[in-house]
């Protein structure tokens, strides 16, 4: 195993935010995992698959674990089980391929396998614990691997136990129940328009029409670098609900299908304090979608996180709700 002193991760996070680590090495297979000195603490590892959900604000002082693209996709006991490093669309390509519903509506997210659990990724009204069966993590402390059920996995939107950076784990493979006869999901409003009720799509024909609807919304992060959305929609309550609608009647609310929980859009948010194409130096809100931080060009992750603070400061002054990050901050 080669271990890199002083690496350059300028090409390995999708905001394109020039910075070094400590130590770094490439992860290829369950055999370079088992090679991983065993005596890195928590704090001081980065697992980084493609760097698309993280804000680097600085040179880090950590051991990087990179995985390294890689497909290696098979069925086992009915489930198709990924390998970490393969990258998250070749899975959904493979499985719809194979007329296997249930992730055809997450077609496009950036990032590899490994990640998708760990911030229970989730687009067009799919997230991936809805197929989620296992995660097999790789433990660098013992050297063991463990399988944690999706209940064990504790996910909620955007977040599950991997978040808590309480174990030393690296998630090695994931086991997915997918199917011939999933039920699609065209509830979101672009597919509900695109598939009318009498014509029932393909698999393929939905992520297709996914990717293309993403195509044209979102920012290509190899023209203009992003990590996609920033923040999280807010959880509110009944009680903000009415307080915000008093005064901005035409808030976006949606239902969480929980008692007392509503969903807003951070987007709207940001774009009713000026955030939509607000640009400082490099660093500013993509124009045509203010949920997404860009770096135009040599922006620092200093730079990116003061505008990122900016915008959270000023939803928190006009509306009194605090957003939160869905991107790492480190
Ligand atoms: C243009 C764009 C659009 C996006 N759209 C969506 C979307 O629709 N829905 C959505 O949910 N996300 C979206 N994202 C965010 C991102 O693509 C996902 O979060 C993705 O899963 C990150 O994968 P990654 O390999 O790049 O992870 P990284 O950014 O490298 O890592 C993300 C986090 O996961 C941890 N991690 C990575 N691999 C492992 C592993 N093997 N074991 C343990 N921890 C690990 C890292 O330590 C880090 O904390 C978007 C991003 C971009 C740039």
């Amino acid at each position: 195993m080669k271990i890199h002193r002083n690496y350059n991760l300028k090409h390995l996070n999708t905001l394109s935010v020039d910075c070094c680590c400590d130590q770094y090495v490439e992860i290829n297979s369950l055999a370079d995992l088992e090679a991983l000195p065993t005596d890195i603490k928590i704090t001081e590892m980065l697992v980084l698959g493609s760097g698309s959900n993280l804000l680097l604000t600085q040179d880090i002082n950590r051991f990087v674990v990179h995985i390294k693209p890689r497909r290696h996709i098979t069925i086992v006991d009915n489930l198709v089980v990924a390998w970490a490093g393969t990258e998250w669309n070749d899975l959904v390509n493979w499985t719809v391929d194979r007329n296997l519903g249930g992730i055809e509506n997450l077609a496009g997210i950036p990032g590899l396998v490994g990640a998708a659990p760990f911030q229970n990724i989730g687009a067009y009204g799919t997230e991936i614990k809805d197929v989620l069966v296992w995660v097999e993590v790789y433990n660098w402390h013992t050297g063991l691997y463990h399988r944690l059920s999706n209940e064990e996995c504790m996910f909620t939107y955007r977040h599950s136990v991997f978040k808590y950076h309480d174990q030393p784990w690296i998630i090695s493979r994931i086991g997915l129940d997918l199917r011939p006869n999933s039920p699609l999901n065209l509830s979101y409003g672009n597919l509900q328009e695109k598939f009318s009720n009498d014509f029932k799509p393909s698999y393929r024909q939905v992520a297709d029409e996914v990717l293309k609807i993403r195509n044209s919304k979102l920012p290509d992060p190899n023209r203009l670098p992003n990590a996609g959305s920033f923040f999280k929609n807010p959880i509110i309550n009944a009680q903000i609900v009415k307080r915000i609608q008093r005064r901005f009647k035409d808030i976006p609310i949606f239902d969480t299908n929980k008692a007392n929980e509503f969903k807003t859009s951070a987007a709207w948010l940001l774009e009713q304090c000026g955030f939509k194409g607000h640009r400082e130096g490099d660093a500013g809100f993509y124009d045509k979608h203010a949920l997404i931080l860009v770096n135009h060009g040599d922006a620092t992750g200093a730079d990116l996180l003061r505008m990122s603070k900016m915008a959270k400061r000023a939803v928190k002054n006009k509306f009194s709700i605090e957003l939160e990050e869905e991107v790492r901050i480190l």
